[in-house]
């Protein structure tokens, strides 16, 4: 078993297995279905008496080979892939929140997480208060009501790059009864593993990093096994009362650490079905296999970039946690002492309008809506991911309106300080 593979091993050796005379490498199992030889082994499987395949919305084996490797990465119990980082943040609340339920998030999170949140299932009935992550534990604490039911944040902030103290996030959420779920999308983890530090559910936008070379959107949760659902009976009904869609199965009973992601599978998956397909976890997987040779060279390159901006006499101020006197070094020495990812972000002497003339000047780094691959790639949130939000929710969210998103890929760190040195003298 993995347990004791190190990170690397795990990215290589993980998830797929194969038996005897099967593909060294992980096949597509592209079938949307699997066949069975009477009714009564199917009918075990659809009431989740049996494991199996049966049909790819719920379950298909090139995916869970990938999930498995995730799962071993991150150190978790079990782990599910989606079709996108948006459907697994979804899922890992609407998991554990139904309508009339509330749950807390940091106000430093993803655009796209901030509008799920705080427009999309609000409609649904299900309301969040997002707290500033550097408020003290009494402020974070005052937004605990009773039908409080998580605690949501992200590792190294998308694009703020706020780093998390996860350790103390976890404290909050345990001591109000509710589990404290980390987007660890930025970090990855080769460079952070929140379940060390006490969170219990991990998502991942697998776009980003994991997949590495910008080729498909994807998602996973991660569990830890960590929460006591039972413990907490009363907050969580749907793993610790009936499914009446599944016979009137106790999630928390029968599956013990696995009862999360079980449920979120059989229940959550099954009816809204944002599956990923087969092909695309294939790539995932092989985008997997060098992450940890990526994440280092994301990083040195990332600190090379960063120092060069820093002393320009054009740049206004740039934030990178990897610097001496960025106000989360502290914090990132202690979760990620390797590195925190390859994002910085900075803005120019003259505020936005000269930002925005500058990017129109890189030539190496290209202008898209991505960030976290292979390439070099810069983006302003203020134009571009976040322009449905005023100017007060981007400052709340840690985007300054002259905020520039730099992606540092892993070309040779000289190229990209030349391609910014060009840009920059034009300004
Ligand atoms: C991109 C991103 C998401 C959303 O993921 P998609 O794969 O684009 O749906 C969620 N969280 C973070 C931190 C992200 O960077």
């Amino acid at each position: 078993m993995s347990a004791n593979y190190r990170p690397e091993t795990i990215c290589i050796q993980e998830g797929w297995k194969p038996a005897k005379g099967e593909p060294r490498v992980l096949p597509i199992y592209q079938s949307t279905t699997f066949k069975y030889e009477n009714s009564d082994q199917m009918g075990k499987l659809f009431d989740l008496e049996e494991a199996g395949y049966f049909y790819t919305r719920l379950q298909n084996p090139t995916n869970d080979a990938v999930a498995a490797k995730i799962t071993a990465l991150e150190g978790g119990v079990a782990g599910m892939l989606t079709s996108s980082g948006q459907a697994a943040n979804y899922y890992a609340i609407f998991n554990i929140c139904e309508a009339g339920d509330h749950f807390i998030c940091s106000s430093a999170v993803y655009g796209g997480t901030f509008n799920l949140f705080g427009t999309t299932m609000k409609k649904q009935g299900i309301s969040c208060t997002f707290i500033n992550p550097d408020a003290s534990d009494e402020e974070i604490e005052a937004a605990f009501l009773p039908n409080t039911k998580a605690l949501f944040a992200e590792t190294i902030s998308n694009p703020s790059l706020v780093v998390l103290d996860i350790e103390r996030f976890a404290g909050i959420a345990h001591r109000h009864g509710v589990p404290l779920i980390i987007d660890n999308t930025f970090a990855t983890p080769i460079n952070c593993r929140p379940f060390a530090w006490g969170a219990d559910i991990v998502t991942h936008s697998t776009t980003k990093y994991m997949d590495g070379h910008a080729m498909s959107v994807g998602g996973a949760i991660v569990d830890s096994g960590n929460f006591d659902w039972i413990a907490h009976r009363d907050k969580f009904p749907g793993l610790t009362t009936p499914d009446e869609s599944y016979h009137g199965i106790v999630y928390a009973e029968k599956f013990g650490k696995l009862a999360y992601i079980q449920k979120a599978t059989a229940q959550i998956m099954r009816d809204l079905g944002s599956i990923q397909s087969p092909h695309n976890a294939f790539l995932l997987n092989i985008g997997l296999e060098t992450l940890h040779l990526r994440m280092p060279r994301h990083c040195e390159n990332a600190e090379k970039v960063a120092r060069y901006l820093q002393e320009h006499e054009k740049v206004a101020w740039v934030n990178y946690a990897g610097l001496e006197n960025n106000k989360y070094y502290q914090l990132a020495q202690k979760y990620m002492p390797n590195g925190t990812c390859g994002v910085i972000s900075f803005g120019l002497k003259g505020g936005r309008d000269v930002s925005v003339g500058f990017m129109d000047r890189l030539q190496l780094a290209a202008i898209v809506t991505h960030v976290a691959d292979a390439r070099t790639c810069v983006l302003h949130p203020a134009s571009h991911t976040h322009r449905q939000m005023t100017d007060e929710q981007l400052i709340e969210a840690g985007v300054r309106p002259d905020l520039i998103r730099f992606s540092v890929g892993i070309e040779n760190a000289e190229d990209i300080i030349a391609d910014l040195e060009q840009a920059l003298a034009a300004v």
